[in-house]
C-alpha cells in the first residue's frame, strides 16, 4: 500500500525549529492566521472528518462548535499529553520527534476557539517529552509563532507545560482540569460539560496529542485530502501501538480501516517465534478483547464495534498461543483496582472484588462459582459510576471469560494453566 505517514513523518532531527521549518512547519498557521476567520478552520476541521484520537472519538470541529459564542469568560485549550493507557505509547513519540507539528497545531487550534490561554498537560513520568516541549516552545516563541501578537495577526497565546502527578485517571478529561487547577485528580459529573463549564469553570477544550498534531496538515492539504485516507466515517490516518508478541513492536502510522491482519503481519513482522495468535486486545486495556479468528477485522471505529471490540486508543496488544488469559485477565484487574480514585463505590469497590477474586484463581484457591460471581460485578460497575474509569474496568474480564471459560474452570478445578500446563499453583 503507498501511504506516506504525515504525523510519524521520517525526517531526521524534526524536533529542530529550523529543520521543521524546512520542511513546511508553520505554514498552515502563517496561512490560518491572514487567510482564515476562526470559524472557517472551525468548518474545515468539521469538513475534514477528524475524530478524537484519544479513545472517544468524537468529532474534533464539533466539539470545538460547541464553545458558547456569547462567553464573556476566558476560553482554555487544554492538550491531553497524560497518555497511560496500557499499551499505548504514540503521543510520548510525537512529542520527543514532532513537538512543534504539536505546538503548531495547538496554536492554531487556540486560534479557532477564540483563546489565549493553552495548557499542555503533560504525564508526569514524561520527563524527557516535557522538556523537550519547552525547548521547542522557546523556539517557537522565539520566532514568533507563540506569545504576543503572534506573526503581526494581533492574536495572542501563552502555552504552558502542566507535568502531572503521574495518576492514570488524570487523562480523563475532568480529572485533567481538577488537577490543573491544583486539586487531586478527581472525575467530575458531566454535563456540564468542558466546552461549556470546564477549567476554573470557563469554556474549555481538550483535545488529545494526535488529534491537535492532525490539524496544521489539515489546514495545509485541506479537508478532502484528509477524507481520502480512510473509511467514511473514521477518516485519516491513525497511529497504532503495537505490542506484545510480535516481532516488531512499534507505532505505525496507517489509514484508519487497515485491516489487522494486514497490521500485524506486514507491518509488526508477524507472531513472534511463527506461534499462533490467540487474542488483541486493539484499542488500549479499557477494551474487549478480539480472539485471532477475527484477525480480518477493519481497525476503524465502527468496524471494531461491529467485532464487537473499539478502536479506542489505538493501543494494540498482541498475545500468542501461549498466553494464560486468566493472567492476563489478573494484570489488567490489577491495574484498574490501583488506578480506581475511590471517590465511587461500585468502581472502588468493584475493581478491588475483581482483583481479589482473580488473584485466588490465578494462585488456585478459586471456586466455580467466582466465574459468574465475577460476571456480576462487572455489571454492577458498568453504568454506574462518575467517569468512564470504571467501565473501562470491565471489558477485558467479561470478555476473557465469554471467550475462554473453559480456561478458568480448568484453573479452578485442576489448580493448574491449561495453556501453560507446567505452571501449578501449589
Ligand atoms: Fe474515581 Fe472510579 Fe469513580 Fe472514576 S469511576 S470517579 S476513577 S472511583
Amino acid at each position: 500500500m503507498s501511504f506516506e505517514p504525515f504525523l510519524l513523518t521520517p525526517i531526521p532531527d524534526h524536533d529542530k525549529i529550523d529543520v521543521y521549518l524546512k520542511h513546511g512547519g508553520y505554514t498552515a498557521l502563517s496561512k490560518v492566521l491572514k487567510e482564515r476567520t476562526p470559524e472557517e478552520v472551525t468548518q474545515e476541521v468539521i469538513n475534514s472528518g477528524l475524530r478524537g484520537r484519544g479513545g472517544a472519538g468524537f468529532p474534533t470541529g464539533r466539539k470545538w462548535s460547541f464553545i458558547p459564542k456569547d462567553t464573556d469568560r476566558p476560553i482554555y485549550l487544554c492538550v491531553n499529553a497524560d497518555e497511560s493507557e496500557p499499551g499505548t505509547f504514540k503521543d510520548r513519540e510525537l512529542m520527543l520527534k514532532h513537538p512543534h507539528m504539536l505546538i503548531e497545531g495547538a496554536v492554531i487550534t487556540a486560534y479557532a476557539i477564540k483563546c489565549n490561554r493553552a495548557f499542555i498537560y503533560i504525564r508526569g513520568e514524561f520527563a524527557t517529552e516535557a522538556h523537550q516541549l519547552e525547548r521547542a516552545i522557546a523556539e517557537a516563541t522565539e520566532k514568533g509563532f507563540v506569545g504576543k501578537n503572534i506573526l503581526g495577526s494581533g492574536f495572542d497565546l501563552e502555552i504552558t507545560i502542566y507535568r502531572g502527578g503521574g495518576a492514570y485517571i488524570c487523562g480523563e478529561e475532568t480529572a485533567l482540569m481538577t488537577s490543573l487547577e491544583g486539586g487531586k485528580g478527581y472525575p467530575r459529573l458531566k454535563p456540564p460539560f468542558p466546552a461549556v463549564s470546564g477549567l476554573y469553570l470557563s469554556p474549555t477544550i481538550i483535545n488529545n496529542v494526535e488529534t491537535i498534531c492532525n490539524i496544521p496538515h489539515i489546514m495545509n492539504r485541506g479537508a478532502e485530502w484528509f477524507k481520502s485516507m480512510g473509511t467514511e466515517k473514521s477518516t485519516g490516518s491513525k497511529i497504532f501501538c503495537v505490542s506484545g508478541h510480535v516481532n516488531k513492536p512499534g507505532n505505525y502510522e496507517l489509514p484508519m480501516g487497515i485491516s489487522l491482519r494486514e497490521l500485524l503481519y506486514e507491518y509488526a513482522g508477524g507472531i513472534k517465534n511463527d506461534r499462533n495468535l490467540k487474542v488483541v486486545i486493539p484499542g488500549g486495556s479499557s477494551v474487549p478483547i478480539l480472539t485471532a479468528d477475527k484477525v480480518d477485522v477493519k481497525m476503524d471505529f465502527e468496524s471494531l464495534v461491529e467485532a464487537g471490540s473499539m478502536l479506542g486508543s489505538a493501543g494494540v496488544i498482541v498475545m500468542d498461543e501461549t498466553t494464560c488469559i486468566v493472567h492476563a485477565a489478573y494484570v489488567i484487574s490489577r491495574f484498574y483496582q490501583h488506578e480506581s480514585c475511590g471517590q465511587c463505590s461500585p468502581c472502588r469497590q468493584g475493581t478491588l472484588w475483581m482483583y481479589r477474586i482473580l488473584d485466588r484463581i490465578e494462585h488456585g484457591k478459586g471456586k466455580m462459582e467466582d466465574i459468574d460471581l465475577l460476571l456480576d460485578i462487572c455489571n454492577n460497575i458498568e453504568g454506574n459510576t462518575i467517569c468512564p474509569l470504571g467501565d473501562a474496568s470491565v471489558p477485558a474480564v467479561r470478555s476473557s471469560i465469554k471467550y475462554f471459560r473453559d480456561e478458568y474452570e480448568y484453573h479452578i478445578k485442576n489448580k493448574k494453566c491449561l495453556v501453560q500446563l507446567d505452571q501449578r499453583f501449589e
